[in-house]
């Protein structure tokens, strides 16, 4: 039988084909043979195995946030299910069950409306699915894990061995390996999750601390007062730090609890020296959505490095990000999250690809640049921001013990392995079972051999 294309098509030539080729970092711009935006489950089967008897490559692309653009392919078909919104909330059984194209500040919003919560990254425009299925920290993680620890079930449009499509469930009794490989491995490397069920929480409060220092004349103490502190705390508090430009922030979540308790667990950190700091007691869903920036405000182009620690950093490491921050070009940052808690305590049942959980915290140094809708960046400011990252990445790897797949790093020699450590053999297996003809294939994807 003849597959046919269903859902919204947009091809060259199409007055919307530049909008709908892009993704959020205009770094990198493909030009797709066809963009579906698929509506349902059917339509990316239908697209799946279109592509497949048209001999064209696919990609899948969610949120579009996939920071080396390979959401995104030249003279390929790029499946997109961002229109996939539907969620169902099981307030009893503590589950959602979304469809993959929600976004993060959608996830956050429809689950406070039942007085829940999950585990989300901590930009609401980034995929929900992109996100879970490489690992997805946040400001909750310490509290209820990863975001792929609270995956339960997905659906998946996997590549039929009829050179077609086929739908499959992944959970504890079907495919429980595919569902292994799903938590923190799933990005585009065996199918097209079309729908995930979650773990939920019910949180009706929380607490939001920011606490920025101006100048870095304190950073390297409070670099190591939270290096000593937040990877150990409480495990509803999780806190990251953000230096850019002349000045650095605390941005702490306690997952329920009072302004007092949140101020006493973070002493250590913002006893030092004077920095001004905001408290906010509300519910999740308004500290998330209070801490978005606009898309319009953000650069066009951006680079990131990543990196997990697994040991505090000693005094050289620590000064070499205060060095690299007093020497970066405008745009740059410098980014931590602490890790501990749930995610150290607590493997989801069945287990999980995510290999970071011995990690005290993840660290990325990273540059902005352009004007989104503006010229194109210089050649000059692009090579200074890649520069930048590239040198603080490189004087920081003797210090690290793994990357983030999520945040690759394009290029790296052994990526596999930074990211997803002895786990590699296994999801090899795992590749070779659900996708033998490398259908889905990029520069990092899996492969079964
Ligand atoms: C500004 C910014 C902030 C970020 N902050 C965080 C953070 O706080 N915490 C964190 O953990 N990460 C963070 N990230 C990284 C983010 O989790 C990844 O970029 C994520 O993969 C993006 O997902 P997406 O759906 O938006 O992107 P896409 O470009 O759509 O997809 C990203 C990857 O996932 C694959 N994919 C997407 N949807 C599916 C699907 N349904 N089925 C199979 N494969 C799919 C794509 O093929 C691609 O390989 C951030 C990224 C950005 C750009």
């Amino acid at each position: 039988m003849t597959a046919m294309l269903t859902g919204r098509v947009v091809r060259p030539g199409d007055a919307d084909y530049t909008e709908a080729s892009r993704g959020w970092n205009h770094l990198f711009i493909h030009r797709p043979a066809a963009i579906v935006f698929a509506c349902s489950t059917e339509d990316v089967v239908n697209a799946l195995t279109w592509s497949r008897h048209q001999g064209l490559a696919v990609r899948v692309r969610g949120g579009g946030h996939a920071l080396e653009g390979w959401s995104g392919v030249d003279d390929g078909v790029v499946i997109d299910v961002s229109g996939m919104k539907s969620v169902t909330i099981d307030a009893e059984a503590h589950t959602a069950t979304v469809g993959a194209g929600i976004n993060q500040l959608e996830a956050v919003t429809g689950l406070s409306k039942a007085g829940f919560v999950a585990p989300t990254g901590t930009e609401g425009s980034v995929g929900l699915a992109g996100a879970t299925l490489g690992g997805g920290f946040g400001l909750l993680t310490r509290a209820y894990g990863m975001a792929s620890d609270n995956l339960l079930a997905a659906e998946v449009v996997v590549a039929a061995p009829d050179g077609g499509a086929e739908v499959i469930i992944a959970d504890e009794q079907n495919n429980p390996d595919l569902l292994w490989a799903l938590r923190g491995a799933g990005n585009g490397n065996f199918g097209i999750v079309t729908s995930l069920t979650y773990r939920i929480h019910p949180l009706a409060q929380a607490i939001f601390v920011v606490a920025t220092w101006r100048g870095l004349t304190d950073l390297e103490a409070v670099f190591e007062a939270w290096q000593r502190c937040a990877p150990y705390t409480d495990n509803r508090l999780t806190s990251q730090l953000e230096i850019e430009g002349d000045s650095f922030s605390l941005h702490a979540a306690l997952a329920g609890g009072t302004e007092a308790e949140a101020l006493q667990l973070l002493s250590p950190i913002v006893s030092v020296s004077t920095p001004a700091v905001v408290v906010q007691d509300a519910s999740w869903a308004d500290i998330y959505a209070g801490f978005q920036i606009p898309l319009a405000e953000d650069p066009a182009n951006w680079k990131f490095s990543s990196q997990f620690f697994t040991e505090p950093l000693p005094p050289e490491a620590v000064r070499i990000i205060a060095k690299s921050m007093a020497e970066a070009p405008a745009g740059c940052n410098y980014f931590t999250n602490a890790f501990g808690g749930a995610v150290a305590d607590s493997e989801p049942s069945g287990g999980s690809a995510f290999a970071h959980r011995g990690a005290l915290f993840y660290a990325e140094p990273g540059a902005g640049w352009g004007v989104r809708g503006g010229a194109p960046a210089s050649d000059e400011d692009t090579a200074a921001a890649l520069a930048w990252v590239a040198q603080v990445d490189a004087a920081l790897a003797p210090f690290a013990n793994g990357a983030y797949v999520n945040v690759p790093n394009a290029g790296m020699p052994e990526w596999e392995s930074a990211y997803w450590g002895s786990n590699v053999a296994r999801l090899r297996q795992i590749k070779a079972t659900y996708d033998p003809d490398n259908v889905f294939s990029y520069q990092q994807s899996i492969t079964a051999t």
